[in-house]
């Protein structure tokens, strides 16, 4: 199998504040914002009767009712007109291409919205962003007239424009401007759709998506937040049966991060990252990253020193970079960034970062790239990271490291502070060093002991051996440990993560080992990780429960093993069937009914919250245990055809 590997990009919103200090063209940022406070334009009003607009599988029908456009913004030299405001009667309808998406929409809309498979709901108001062809098909159709907007026509748009607002929702306005540069001739679309008083839902149509294609409701009556129902591909990619596997709507492929890093004692931290990147198609002039949130960026550079503009607003994890000239399909670039900002939590004399995988500019999902990092952090702590230390050195008050990572990878990762560390050495098995908070230890005994709740000591030994049979046991099963080393330290979250050859566990994992096997399935979990999604990946959010249900799975084998104990296996294996099908007790039609593996992150919505863990991991466990079951020899209860299976798909 192909190794990928899979970050899964939420889609948050954006918008800048840029450059203007570095004395760079700004032109985009002009542009940007001028696009984002778009006002009305008193000489396109226009009376509208029966007119249809089709974008994709979805008809805007208009039936009788006024439309408001917005001005018009000059892109290179062209006047683009990107949106308007219909208020009227109408009606709106689409058919999701695929059974499996009708199926989606009918979890969360009753079927009396649907004729023949299509969802249908009047319009009173239709709110339309764009950098199509709108303007210009509704143009010929319609007779404009003078009006000034009304107090009641703007703040039906400034209430359509709070979800366009909400940063952490993906950024139409980057959908338009980057359609609008790159002159995609089948541009992006937002509308906006809502019958009087109701919460709207959302149609959109996004070019430089995979799945184009987008149907989304509001998350809930408290913010502004949209939610993906339906995802898919365009109509033309079905009907010219295009492989898929194969479409890629990227802009750049990273090649290579060096990533300089400071840390102060009291967490301050400050980065520069220098990205090389090819692009992966033709004409890209501008590049949308992510990052965390709460990181400030500096400056952005190009290879020669001059500075970039760039739009990334306070709060929002969207990094859009331009570039002074287009790159073709094949061109290599480098760019440097520099930011800085609260990311750190300082916990146990240790520090830990709030976003293990936004902690530096991120772009792309399957994207593996090499790393040279370079960590300068005060001299009395120590700094753990993925790759290999090949330089560690004092400098004033600092201890400055240097790692290198040889091999692509998908995420890096590191951790600083005071540690007790714990070396183990078994035969056959890479060298594990397992790093623990002594003073955070400290702390959680005194809080166990108050509670009165008891607790392991010696942990770190019983974790390492813990480990190590781990390890022997799933090199059996699936392979060998693909990596050299493996570091093991600790998070004061409540969910573990996994990075190439270093795993993080939650604390309480590090602290309490009598809870019936259930610690064991997280470490063994975590562990499986090397091999299901560190080293194997996700080609896209559709394949994430073959990392998630493997690894699931491969815990509760090691439990089986480690016990010796077929019936703690099985008792666990039945209490996550009854949590599968008990989910909502949607058998008695009381909640949105469970939805499939293949939906990825998509399953968890505001009306199915914690389904992630449910039908990625666990649900997905039993398509494992199924295939298992089909394996095994049942005269001999010899299991040799899975393990087979198992190590060829590896
Ligand atoms: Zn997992």
């Amino acid at each position: 199998m192909k190794k990928y590997i899979g970050v899964l990009f939420f889609c948050f919103a954006l918008l800048g504040n840029s450059s203007s200090t570095y004395g760079v063209n700004s032109e985009m940022v002009t542009l940007y914002n001028e696009l984002k406070n778009v006002e009305v334009d008193p000489n396109r009003t226009a009376s509208v009767e029966n007119i249809y607009i089709h974008r994709d599988v979805a008809t805007f029908h208009l039936e009788k009712g006024t439309i408001y456009f917005f001005k018009p913004a000059s892109i290179s030299g062209n006047i683009h007109v990107t949106g308007a405001l219909f208020i009227g009667d109408g009606t709106f309808s689409f058919t999701p291409s695929t059974e499996f998406e009708w199926e989606q929409v009918t979890r969360f809309y009753k079927k009396e919205l649907f004729e023949n498979q299509t969802f249908k709901q009047k319009i009173n108001i239709l709110f339309i962003r764009f950098a199509d062809s709108t303007f210009i098909e509704l143009e010929k159709k319609l007779f404009f007239y003078t009006a000034s907007p009304t107090k009641a026509i703007k703040e039906r748009k400034s209430y359509c424009e709070r979800y366009i607002l909400e940063k952490r929702n993906e950024n139409v306005i980057y959908g338009i401007l980057s359609s609008l540069r790159m002159n995609i001739k089948d541009g992006y679309f937002y509308a906006h759709i809502s019958k009087e008083n109701t919460v709207p839902v959302f149609f959109i149509y996004n070019p430089n998506n995979k799945e184009e294609v987008e149907f989304q409701n509001r998350v809930s009556e408290l913010n502004y937040l949209r939610q993906t129902i339906n995802q898919f591909h365009k109509q033309d990619d079905y009907e010219k049966v295009i492989n898929f596997d194969e479409e890629n709507k990227f802009f750049v492929f990273i090649n290579h991060y060096r990533i300089d890093i400071q840390i102060e004692s009291n967490g301050d931290f400050y980065a520069t990252a220098t990205i090389t990147f090819e692009a992966i198609r033709n004409h890209v002039t501008m590049i949308n990253f992510l990052i965390f949130s709460k990181l400030n960026i500096n400056k952005v550079l190009d290879s020669d020193g001059s500075a970039l503009p760039f739009i990334k607003e306070e709060k929002s994890s969207k990094l859009i970079i331009f570039l002074d000239n287009p790159l073709r399909k094949g061109d290599s670039a480098t760019i440097s960034v520099s930011f800085q900002g609260k990311i750190l939590k300082k916990e146990w004399d240790c520090f830990y970062c709030k976003s293990s995988i936004f902690w530096y500019p991120r772009y792309g999902w399957s994207n593996r790239a090499t790393y040279d990092l370079t960590f300068k952090v005060p001299q009395r702590y120590e700094c753990i990271s993925v790759g290999e230390k090949i330089d560690e050195k004092k400098e004033g008050k600092y201890k400055i490291s240097r790692w290198v990572q040889e091999t692509p990878i998908i995420n890096a990762y590191f951790n600083l502070g005071l540690f007790k560390t714990y070396n183990i050495n078994v035969e056959g098995v890479s060298p594990i060093t397992v790093f623990m908070s002594e003073k955070g230890h400290r702390k959680i005994s005194e809080y166990l002991i108050y509670h009165r709740v008891t607790f392991d000591k010696n942990i770190e030994e019983q974790i390492g051996a813990d480990i190590a049979n781990c390890i022997k046991f799933f090199t059996n099963l699936f392979g060998q440990y693909p990596y050299e080393k493996l570091y093991i330290t600790e998070l004061p979250f409540k969910y573990g993560k996994s990075f190439t050859g270093f795993i993080l566990f939650p604390w309480y994992n590090f602290k309490i080992l009598t809870d019936s096997g259930y610690s064991e399935i997280v470490r063994a979990h975590e562990v499986a990780h090397q091999w299901w999604g560190v080293s194997v990946g996700s080609k896209t959010y559709h394949d994430v429960w073959i990392r998630e249900g493997f690894s699931q799975y491969a815990g509760l084998l090691y439990l089986q093993w480690i016990l010796q104990d077929s019936k703690r296996f099985f008792e666990i294996l039945d209490e996550w069937k009854e949590q599968i099908f008990t989910n909502r007790k949607y058998l008695i039609r009381n909640g949105v009914e469970a939805g499939p593996i293949w939906l990825g992150y998509r399953t968890v919505t505001s009306e199915t919250e914690g389904d992630y863990s449910l039908i990625v991991c666990k649900k997905a466990a039993y398509v494992l245990h199924m295939l298992r079951n089909i394996f095994i020899d049942l005269k001999t209860m010899d299991e040799d055809r899975f393990k087979n299976m198992m190590q060829d798909f590896f």
